[in-house]
């Protein structure tokens, strides 16, 4: 780059690269150069700029992914700086691609508005969130791509690209999960819904009982989720009921917040973790622990927070997405293995449900889904227990989280996915140099 000359460089949207590190410490890289683009016009000229220097260009959002699907050698696209509301028009939203989810609240507040669904965290960006399939939990409802209505992409030549029901509309259920092999994102319109109230229950249940009810609690409850503690017979169960905005609400005090969700859920947990790794027999009676301390408490909350939580311990994580009756199996499978290999296991197993989809390269695709995570803290090797947990899961047809940690590759997608063809005959299209790849996606879709 560093061309001093260029017209980006004096506009201070190109600087030189440095280290770049995911949240989960999984990846790094070292991006030849960082652009920070504050408008389309800065996206197309970045774009124009990679091309002409034979480098390849990958918007980053918050790193939160743990596979390495954000990581570059070329050119590392921040545009943060393209946030916030654009335009409203009734329930549809425009947002800046750049915006990160907990800016949304007061985003979308003044318009009584919200997201229908969530997922664990509000950390990501918006276009990082959909183009890698982010998901929460509840049969009915799909992930954040299916509430997407439109998209504009700046592509590898240049154009910019408007997606919808009214423009280039067959390109819409690719362009709104695209693991950002297509193009950049730069605006983004969601279909919201009527700002609401959820009312959260949470407790310990025996962990046969909430298998065997599995079908019935999904298709039974708005929002149903639980976690298995390992070395426990227990699980701990997530249920939330929507309700209308004037509901009566009973938010959990400032305190109590963050008892359970920062000093409970992170500082003693870190502390657990970190004691678990230095003796692992410890394990299973803190798991047993944990159970009995975190749990058991009814709240009801506008949905943001009730969706969402703080996640400041870090680790690692592999998600599957299986066909949604194979969930009570599958889990049974996993804790009989953990036995087997005599794994001490300090991090819960999340299970979470999802409406079947028409996006081409979303997981539910064409399924009902039930989704399994699997974490392990980050200063512990996740590669054995990801591994043989994986190996279960693929016996199901399962399909990795394109944002989670997985040994796949195109080779075994293209059985999974009916549309996975049409995908990359898409981005062969859109993308014919390869201008967006990087090795993730090279393994994936193929180079
Ligand atoms: C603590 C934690 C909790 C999580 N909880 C959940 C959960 O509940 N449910 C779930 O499904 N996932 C969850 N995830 C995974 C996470 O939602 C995804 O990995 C998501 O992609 C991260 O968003 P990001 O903004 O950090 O994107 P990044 O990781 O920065 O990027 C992801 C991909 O998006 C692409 N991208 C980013 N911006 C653009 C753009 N403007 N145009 C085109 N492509 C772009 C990048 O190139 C990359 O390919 C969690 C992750 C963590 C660390």
């Amino acid at each position: 780059m560093t061309d001093i000359r260029s017209p980006l460089v004096r506009a201070g949207v190109l600087e030189p690269g440095g280290r770049w590190r995911n949240w989960g410490r999984s990846e790094s890289s070292h991006p030849r150069v960082i652009a920070r683009a504050h408008d389309v016009e800065e996206v197309v000229e970045t774009v124009a700029f990679a091309r002409d220097e034979g480098l390849t260009v990958k918007p980053i959002g918050a790193g939160h992914s743990f596979t390495a699907i954000g990581a570059t050698d070329g050119v590392q696209l921040d545009i943060s700086a393209i946030d916030g509301v654009l335009s409203v028009d009734g329930n549809l939203v425009t947002l800046g691609a750049g915006t990160n989810l907990y800016q949304l609240p007061a985003l979308l507040e003044p318009h009584g508005l919200a997201l229908t669904n969530m997922g664990d965290i509000d950390r990501q960006t918006i276009a990082g969130a959909t183009s890698t399939g982010t998901h929460g939990t509840g049969a009915a409802f799909g992930g954040l791509a299916t509430q997407l209505r439109g998209v504009t992409l700046v592509t590898a030549d240049g154009e910019v690209l408007k997606v919808s029901a009214d423009e280039n509309s067959e390109l819409l259920p690719a362009a709104v999960l695209g693991l950002g092999a297509l193009g950049v994102l730069v605006d983004v319109t969601v279909e919201c819904v009527p700002a609401f109230v959820l009312s959260a229950v949470e407790k310990p249940e025996p962990i046969e009982t909430v298998l065997e009810e599995w079908a019935d609690r999904i298709a039974a409850h708005d929002h149903f989720e639980f976690y298995v503690w390992p070395h426990t017979d227990t699980v701990l169960t997530k249920t939330n009921t929507r309700l209308p905005i004037d509901a009566e609400r009973n938010p959990l005090g400032a305190f109590q917040r963050w008892f359970d969700d920062d000093f409970m859920a992170n500082g003693v947990y870190r502390a657990t973790l970190n004691l678990g790794r230095a003796i692992p027999p410890v394990i299973p009676p803190l798991n047993r622990l944990s159970v009995k301390l975190t749990g058991d408490r009814r709240f009801a909350d506008v949905s943001p927070k009730v969706f969402t939580t703080h996640r400041t311990v870090r680790f690692r994580e592999m998600e599957y997405a299986l066909p949604v009756e194979h969930i009570p199996e599958a889990i049974r499978r996993i804790r009989a293995l953990i036995d087997e290999k005599g794994w001490r296991i300090s991090f819960p197993i999340e299970v979470r449900a999802s409406a079947p989809d028409d996006l081409w390269m979303s997981t539910a695709t064409g399924r009902a889904t039930g989704y399994i995570a699997v974490h392990r803290y980050f200063r512990e090797d996740p590669i054995e227990y990801f591994s043989a947990i994986e190996a279960i899961f693929r016996e199901y047809d399962g399909r990795p989280h394109w944002g989670k940690m997985h040994t796949r590759s195109a080779e075994n997608l293209v059985t999974t996915y009916p549309r996975f063809g049409d995908f990359v005959a898409l981005r062969d299209r859109l993308d014919p140099e390869r201008l967006f790849t990087n090795p993730y996606l090279d393994r994936v879709l193929g180079a």
